[in-house]
């Protein structure tokens, strides 16, 4: 939610007066300032008021140049300014908006002016503000797998390749891992879908568990999971691998009560230090290694290089 903070900046005392006046008549809670460097330095904070009454004629930094610079500054919060001047010809008006006022009220004003003026001011905040909101739940469900909250198969990639890519740069190591619960198919046909559901929720939170906040784990596919561990090492990697893979089979899964024991096998792959790794190619490695642990019996962990 938008604050009902205004910033008032008016270098006439007595004129700030009254707009204060009103304001908090109507409820505004009221931060004031007499010049352009201050009124700068508030909105330049994170927390800065949301509706902004500006004058033109400031000392230090103008009205106009203000409007200018808060929409270059291209920040994330949306201030709704409204110019508030004496200046009143058509040119000033053109100018004022042109600058990137939101509105412009010529001084005398009504006060009932001011009120609703503001309160279209409002209305847009609101708008804006569930347009972010709206904005924010879409990139992350385009982001996440639903089930489990980790990262789905689109993300994750694109994390990996950023990673690689970065890196890449650095000479830097980077390791992942890839996943498959051992016949978990038998988990379905033994105790349902449902079941199986929530085992690969909780199979998501030990892998979320056992990594650094740095690292990202991925649903590569169904009972498929890819972790992302920029920095690691094939050591490092191998002992991470290793306590996903105890904290999996160590405890069953409750559900209704029920313990549901699973295991999991994991394929390690690392890219080649100093040299600029394709995604396809470490994902193909990594996959390669999970085939292996498959085949030498499962419930464990194999590496390719
Ligand atoms: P393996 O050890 O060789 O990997 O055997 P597996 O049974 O795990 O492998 P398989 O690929 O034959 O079967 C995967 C199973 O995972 C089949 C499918 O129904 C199940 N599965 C995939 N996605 C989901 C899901 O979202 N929920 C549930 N409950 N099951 C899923
Ligand atoms: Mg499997
Ligand atoms: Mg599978």
């Amino acid at each position: 939610m938008y604050n009902m903070r205004v910033l008032i900046a008016d270098d006439d005392i007595i004129s700030r007066g009254v707009v204060k006046a009103l304001l908090l008549k109507w409820g505004y809670e009221v931060l004031e300032v007499g010049d352009g460097n201050k009124a700068w330095n508030i909105l330049k904070e994170k927390d800065s008021p949301h509706l902004v009454l500006l004058d033109w004629m400031m000392p230090e930094i103008d009205g106009l140049e203000l409007c200018r610079r808060l929409r270059q500054s291209g920040d994330n919060t949306y201030h709704y300014i409204i110019l508030l001047t004496g200046r009143d010809s058509k040119e000033d008006i053109i100018g004022g908006l042109n600058a990137g006022a939101d509105d412009y009220i010529t001084k005398p004003f009504m006060p009932e002016e001011l009120e609703v003026r503001l309160r279209v001011g409002r209305r847009i905040l609101d708008l804006q503000q569930s347009l972010k909101e709206t904005l924010e739940v879409q990139s992350y469900q385009a982001q996440h797998d639903r089930l489990t909250k980790i990262f789905n198969h689109v993300e994750i990639l694109n994390i990996l390749e950023k990673e690689l890519d970065r890196v890449g740069r650095q000479n830097g190591n980077l390791a992942i891992i890839m996943g498959d619960l051992d016949h978990f198919k038998k988990v379905n046909d033994t105790y349902g879908h449902v079941a199986g559901d929530a085992v690969l929720v909780e199979v998501a939170v030990r892998m979320k568990n056992n990594i650094r906040i740095y690292d990202s784990a991925g649903r590569y596919g169904g009972e498929e999971f890819l972790l992302v561990l920029p920095g690691c090492t094939t050591e490092e990697a191998m002992i991470i691998a290793n306590r996903i893979l105890e904290s999996i089979s160590k405890e069953p899964v409750m559900f209704n009560n029920i313990p549901i024991m699973v295991t999991i096998s994991l394929g390690v792959a690392v890219n080649r230090t100093g040299e600029k790794t394709k995604t396809t190619e470490l994902v193909q490695l990594a996959d390669a290694a999970l085939y292996k642990a498959k085949q030498n019996g499962r419930n464990r962990v194999e590496l390719v290089f």
